[in-house]
């Protein structure tokens, strides 16, 4: 008699509290039911502490709202960091999200040639605007740059040797390091050089046996300097003629358009990348390319074909989606419109002085607000693992306020115990949600 569990309300009963009575009214029983169990299920586990039913009631309500709650939501990123990949690396353009709803909402020509009206191939989608732009023979969209690596790896290597210097065996990011992609792929990673310097001499000594292809991979994240050397691209290239094999150059984060002007440098744009020689190159679409998550493999047309024709592009082939957001992405750049179109290079391309306009303004909305927040010089990074030494001139932010709960979420950097709220990555309609944040906090 005296058991507290005795004290639990049953299902019924809780199912006859009129709260839960018009929550059913939306909600189906089942689901209301299961929600239920699973609560009785842990204050039992808990040893039975007692609660009113009202505490019943209160908790399926909020428990049944968290799952009407999709997993994946827009956040707001105030951290500056304009290709973040826990953030979702590029958001895309008006133009690319036409495109995947025009895509999305009815059938599509994806693998129907509409001039012979007759079967086509998805893979022949974006690939005249890829050449126009970078200058290749042919084009190859997958998946994701990791699965062109292995695609290009598998079709050219595979029980045969890749051959890489010690320097390019980079981690990009916490589940992805070149070495492993490289074996997974079938290649054996044949290893050359030092850490910090390799010679085409080094090169040479590994032509020796098997070997499928020449690999250079782009460091992305991080930069060497000191006593250093490596071989360019353009230096390999006899080298891999000589021996009738690729010469793949992994690039990361495909650059279309030079942006010096802004003070990034150092990073080879497509065009580049392929004039140096390289067979085929490989890069992201959501990188510095500013479109949807997708693998772009560009070059030589024979060994594109060859790509093309492995079964395993099957299995890493790309999506309709991707194809409309890629396709409305690259117009861009065909256009001359990339730098206002684009909202990742907008964020780039965008000037310090703008942004502290910006700060101003909300630093003074957020005083209104009874927020202290100090205007400072700051640097917003690029991300993605591109231009790792470069440094973006911005102006942040920096207040004791913590940000609070607020849907959308707002992502902030901490610099020396204070929130830095950098405006480069936010868009101007999403200010008012900042004040927000930091108000209820
Ligand atoms: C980012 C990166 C990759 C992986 O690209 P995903 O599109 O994320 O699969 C591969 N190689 C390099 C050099 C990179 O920078």
């Amino acid at each position: 008699m005296d058991d507290p569990r005795r004290a639990i309300p049953s299902v019924e009963k809780l199912l006859s509290e009129h709260v839960l009575q018009q929550l059913l009214e939306t909600e189906p029983r089942n689901r209301v039911v299961n929600v239920i169990r699973g609560l009785q299920h842990e204050v039992r586990l808990n040893g039975a502490p007692e609660h009113d039913t009202d505490w019943y009631v209160q908790q399926t309500v909020a428990r049944l709202q968290k799952l009407r709650q999709p997993s994946l939501r827009r956040v707001i990123n105030a951290t500056g960091v304009v290709l973040h990949t826990n953030l979702g690396r590029a958001p895309l353009s008006e133009a690319a999200l036409r495109a995947i709803q025009e895509t999305a909402q009815d059938y599509s020509n994806l693998e129907y040639d509409l001039s012979a009206g007759a079967r086509g191939s998805r893979y022949d989608h974006c690939t005249r605007l890829l050449c126009e732009l970078t200058g290749a023979d042919a084009a190859l969209v997958v998946n994701n740059n990791a699965a062109a690596l292995v695609l290009a790896l598998h079709t050219f290597a595979a029980r045969k040797h890749a051959v890489v210097s010690r320097g390019e065996l980079v981690e990009i990011g916490g589940s992805f390091r070149i070495p492993e992609i490289m074996e997974r792929s079938g290649a054996r990673l044949r290893e050359v050089g030092a850490t910090n310097r390799t010679h085409l001499r080094d090169y040479e000594s590994a032509l020796d046996g098997e070997v499928g292809a020449l690999l250079k991979v782009h460091r992305s994240n991080f930069e060497m300097s000191g006593f250093v050397s490596e071989v360019s691209v353009r230096d390999l290239v006899p080298l891999a003629r000589a021996h009738s094999v690729p010469l793949l150059h992994d690039l990361g984060s495909g650059l279309i358009e030079d942006l010096s002007d802004v003070g990034l440098r150092g990073e080879p744009t497509a065009r580049e990348a392929l004039s140096a020689g390289a067979d085929v190159i490989t890069l992201s679409g959501d990188k510095l390319l500013g479109g949807p998550q997708a693998g772009i493999l560009l070059g030589n047309a024979e060994y594109i074909r060859q790509l093309r024709d492995n079964p395993l592009c099957r299995a890493l082939r790309v999506d309709k989606l991707t194809l409309a957001a890629l396709e409305a992405t690259l117009q861009a750049y065909a256009q001359g419109t990339a730098r206002t179109e684009l909202p990742t290079l907008r964020m780039l391309t965008m000037p310090a002085d703008d942004i502290r306009v910006r700060a101003v303004a909300l630093q003074q909305k957020l005083r209104e607000n009874g927020i202290r927040a100090d205007l400072v010089p700051g640097t917003s990074a690029v991300g993605g693992g591109a231009f790792p030494g470069s440094e973006l001139p911005t102006f942040l932010l920096l207040t004791e306020a913590s940000i609070g709960a607020s849907e959308p979420r707002v992502i902030a950097r901490t610099i020396e115990q204070r929130t830095a709220i950098d405006l480069r990555t936010v868009r101007p309609q999403d200010e008012a949600a900042i004040v927000a944040a930091l108000t209820r906090a």
